[in-house]
Parts: structure tokens; C-alpha cells; sequence
């Protein structure tokens, strides 16, 4: 294993932000940055002795500042939207700062990815990475209670790259973590993800109305677009708009299985995940149309997201599981993610 830091840039408020780049023998290399606790790159070898960039990312902070697409960002308190931006907890109403219209989204506009976290990187005999820590203060977004969040990020010589969060609380708050990496397995040439195909453990997805808020239902995806428990093309059967929908986890596969494959036939690249989130959010980039990194303008569909977390809009929705985090508790989500190529 190996390791290097770097700074990365100043932020607006002149606070500095590093770069941690972990790589292990087989030449798998990532890189997370304290500004947002950003996963800003993720490379493989590729022919000729040269690198294949499967994230999309900025070269410059200054690009994470300005970014309104949570490129590979941490999202907390709460991922997804909280529908009017309010929600009711022990009979106190709580207004959020509002982002997504009279919505408040990813935890708002100065929310966890928008933070300058704390962060030691390590290094060990078979792993590498970084903790990252970050204070919420009481009120933060609107949020009640003061959060701490651990992230720790590490590679190891099989090629995981493993998120692990945990966060405890003042008073209770809802809590919601994920990251927002997107991915494209065709590396430097990029292009769309219709062609990437996915497997997923999911037989149920979550419905939603206007402004992607759920419905409450919650519906079986047996002949429906949603359906990847038989692996299939991204581009196969998605709706017009594109995918932005959560999918729930079945959690009753055989062990060492993944519960979610993104593979990419024409490389031979893969990604596969485990989780212990009930579910994910499954999103094609539908937003990326006229935005710019480090590939150049970006169209949509040319990164794709796996948000493994919580059901979106817990906090508003009575048959939902409950997101939460109540003093003395602690919140803990594990996300690995195994890359290979054949
Ligand atoms: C959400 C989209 C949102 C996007 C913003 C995704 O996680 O599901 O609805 O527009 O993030 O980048």
C-alpha cells in the first residue's frame, strides 16, 4: 500500500484542503479530498502503462465550491430530499434550509459536502486510507442537536474501496449518509452509461410524485423498469427522464454475494457492492446536461450514482423505517465497493 498528501487548493474562506491519494499493488489508486470529504478520483491501470479515470471529478477546488452536482461528495445530515423542507420530531416542527425549490436536498446548501472536514490519513501491512471527522453544530441546516460524523475511507490489496460512517448525536436528529461518486467504467473516453449493465438484489422500489417526493408506496419492480435482480443494460428500459429512483435491498441473498454489479461488457470493468443500507439510489446523471469537470462539458447520463442509504424522506413518511439518531445511540453505515477488470 501506499500513500501521499497534497494540497489540494484554499477555499473561498481560505481554509486549506488536502488531497490523500491511496493506491495498493495492483495499481488501484483513489483519491478523497477534506473539502466535502469528496472521493474526487478512482483510477485503474490502463494499456500502455497509462491510468483510467472511472469517476468523473474536478481538477481545482474552486470546481467543488461552485459544484451543484455533489461530484463523488459526502451528503449528510440527511441524503435525497425532505419534502416542504420541514419535518415533526417529539412534537416540535423543524424548517430546514431550503435547496430544491420548497425542498430541502443532500442536506442543504451548506450541508456535510459542503464542509472542510478533518483528516488523518494511515496507512497499514494490507490497507490504507483516511478518517474524517466533521462537527454539525446544533441548528446546522436547521437540524436539531449537534452531529459528530467519523468517516473512514481505506483501500485494501483486494481491491475494496470500503466507506465507513458512523455519527452519534446531542439530541435526536435525523440522520442520512451517503456518498455521491459518479461513475463511468469506460474510463478516459467516457461517453454514456446506457451501455454499463446492472445487477441488483432489489424486487421493491419506492414511488414517487412531483418533485421526486415518495408517494408512500412502496411497489414490486417484477416487470417494471426498476427490476436488475436479472442484470441488464442501463440504457434497456429506462424511463425517459432517466433513473432517479430508490430501489430496496432484499437482503436475502446467499452470503458473500453483492447486493449490487455495475459492470461494463465492452472493458470488462466492474464494480460491485455490499451494503447494509436497506436500499440505494439509483441516478443516471440526469442533471449533468451543460455541466463541465474535469473531462470537459458533460451531457446527461455520462456518470451514474449508487447512493446506498436510508429510504429518501423518512422523516415525512409514517411507514417508513426511521432514520432517527437519538443521544447515546450511534449511527453506523458500511459501503464497500470491490473494482476489478478482467
Ligand atoms: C438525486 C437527484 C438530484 C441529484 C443532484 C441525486 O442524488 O437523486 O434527484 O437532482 O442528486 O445532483
Amino acid at each position: 500500500m501506499n500513500i501521499e498528501d497534497r494540497l489540494f487548493g484554499k477555499t473561498s474562506k481560505g481554509e486549506k484542503v488536502f488531497a490523500f491519494t491511496f493506491s495498493n499493488a495492483n495499481g488501484l489508486e483513489a483519491t478523497v479530498i477534506n473539502y466535502g470529504a469528496v472521493l474526487q478520483s478512482v483510477m485503474i491501470p490502463g494499456a500502455d502503462g497509462g491510468k483510467e479515470e472511472l469517476t468523473l471529478g474536478f481538477d481545482t477546488l474552486e470546481e467543488y465550491e461552485s459544484d451543484q452536482s455533489y461530484m463523488g461528495a459526502t451528503i449528510g445530515r440527511v441524503a435525497g430530499r425532505i419534502s416542504g423542507g420541514k419535518f415533526s420530531l417529539d412534537g416540535k416542527e423543524y424548517i430546514l434550509a431550503k435547496n430544491d425549490g420548497e425542498n430541502h436536498l443532500h442536506g442543504g446548501p451548506e450541508g456535510f459536502s459542503r464542509k472542510v472536514w478533518d483528516a488523518f490519513p494511515f496507512i497499514m501491512k494490507n490497507k490504507a486510507g483516511v478518517k474524517l471527522f466533521l462537527e454539525s453544530e446544533d441548528g446546522d441546516q436547521g437540524y436539531p442537536g449537534r452531529v459528530t460524523v467519523n468517516l473512514t475511507v481505506t483501500m485494501d490489496e483486494d481491491n475494496n474501496l470500503i466507506f465507513e460512517y458512523s455519527a452519534e448525536a446531542t439530541a435526536p436528529t435525523p440522520v442520512n449518509i451517503t456518498n455521491h461518486a459518479y461513475w463511468n467504467l469506460n474510463g478516459n473516453s467516457g461517453g454514456k452509461v446506457l451501455d454499463h449493465v446492472l445487477y441488483a438484489s432489489s424486487s421493491r422500489y419506492v414511488r414517487h410524485g412531483r418533485g421526486y417526493i415518495p408517494t408512500g408506496e412502496i411497489l414490486p419492480s417484477e416487470n417494471t423498469p426498476f427490476d436488475f435482480t436479472h442484470p441488464s443494460a442501463i440504457g434497456s428500459a429506462m424511463p425517459p427522464e432517466g433513473y432517479d429512483n430508490y430501489l430496496i435491498l432484499d437482503k436475502n441473498e446467499e452470503k458473500n454475494k453483492p447486493d449490487i454489479i455495475l459492470s461494463h461488457p465492452e472493458t470488462g470493468r466492474k464494480i460491485s457492492i455490499t451494503t447494509d443500507a436497506p436500499g440505494f439510489i439509483l441516478y443516471t446523471g440526469n442533471f449533468l446536461n451543460g455541466r463541465s469537470c474535469r473531462r470537459g462539458m458533460l451531457s446527461k447520463h455520462d456518470g451514474l450514482c449508487i447512493e446506498t442509504m436510508e429510504y429518501p424522506d423518512a422523516v415525512n413518511q409514517a411507514n417508513f423505517p426511521d432514520i432517527i439518531l437519538k443521544p447515546g445511540e450511534k449511527y453506523f453505515r458500511r459501503t464497500a465497493v470491490n473494482i476489478s477488470a478482467e
